[in-house]
């Protein structure tokens, strides 16, 4: 029987860290995988591929394709919107950017209609999940074969994964395998300076999560320091609130506020699209993001005293935003 080892890699230090742990150990039949969810910075992609020639061990990129999804959005907009009796102006709009775009992020959103929230996470699922299963997990089962799927899962990242067992049987011959769960920070960085390799450079400015840039669960502090830092990013996303709003009935999408918002007003979900989007566009939480207290309230977005966030068990988000301390790698 053979036994496959697959290492979910994001780009950040936790899963580099597996990925160098089931190096040392000379771990056969390794294949290091990366779902790319077309939200990461562009320093993640290149940080990759140092990885890969650093370490040898070639990376599958995988990533989600919604071309399906968008075109059964389109027949649904065609027939069920004008049934409903939705303005032709907005079907039109919707119609027009209802194309698949090729970033599996973007086009989730446009066929949703909406932003992934944290209460409707779909991001991790449809983005990570289900592309690593589909395209990577699933062509191996069935075969008789051992599957070990690697996690650079820590148990000091949150309660979620606190009590998570170091190995789990998942069925059909498939284990999550989590060698890092008892490791803390430090341990997570020497081990990169032990084997050679350079942290992923955005940690070193001012990063405390590598992941999807910003991520929807993004801490007030984080969001101010990513605004700081790259405005190309929030450039990007004010690009993409306008198409998904244009992909959404409403006509309001905005990237943090999800549909349950708060605002002095009232509820979002009794604004107008034009309302929602003066006061909950991402220019709008940035702004917030740089004042000390009070403003809007995004009740969506992560207090800087919560730093649990982001923390599925399986590990496919960096969990908690903290700053940390990088040591030098040799
Ligand atoms: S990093 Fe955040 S935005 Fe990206 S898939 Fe994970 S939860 Fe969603």
């Amino acid at each position: 029987m053979t036994t496959h080892n697959i290492v979910s890699v994001s780009g950040g230090k936790d899963s580099t860290a597996t990925l160098l742990v089931a190096i040392a150990l000379e771990t056969e039949n390794l294949q290091a995988v990366f779902a790319d969810t077309g939200n990461e910075h562009e320093q993640t992609y290149a940080y990759l591929d140092y990885l890969e020639q650093a370490t040898g061990i070639h990376i599958t990129r995988v990533r989600a394709d919604f071309t399906r999804q968008i075109a059964g959005k389109r027949r649904f907009v065609e027939t069920r919107w004008r049934e409903q009796g939705v303005a032709e102006e907005i079907v039109q709009a919707a119609l027009e950017v209802l194309q698949p775009t090729g970033n599996p992020f973007l086009d989730l959103c446009i066929w949703k209609g909406r932003f992934p929230s944290r209460k409707a996470q779909f991001c991790t699922m449809e983005l990570k999940r289900d592309p690593m299963l589909e395209q990577v997990v699933m062509p191996l089962m069935g075969r008789g074969d051992m599957l070990l799927s690697w996690q650079g899962v820590r148990r000091d990242e949150s309660l979620n994964r606190r009590y998570l067992p170091e190995c789990d049987e998942v069925g059909g011959g498939l284990f999550n395998y989590r060698p890092i769960l008892k490791w803390d920070i430090p341990a997570v960085f020497e081990a990169h300076r032990y084997m050679g390799i350079k942290p992923n450079p955005l940690y070193s400015q001012g990063m405390g999560r590598v992941g999807c840039m910003p991520c929807i669960n993004c801490r007030k502090d984080e969001l101010r320091e990513i605004a700081q830092r790259f405005p190309e990013v929030i450039d990007r996303i004010d690009r993409w609130e306008k198409l998904t709003q244009q992909a959404s009935k409403r006509g309001a999408a905005t990237f943090f506020a999800g549909s349950n918002a708060k605002h002095p007003k009232g509820s979002i979900a009794d604004m107008t699209a034009i309302e929602v989007m003066e006061i909950a566009s991402i220019r709008q939480a940035v702004e917030w993001s740089k004042t000390t207290r009070g403003g809007i309230q995004y009740d969506l977005m992560i207090s800087e005293a919560d730093s649990s966030a982001c923390t599925s068990a399986y590990g496919l988000c960096e969990g908690s935003w903290e700053p940390v301390k990088i040591m030098e790698a040799a």
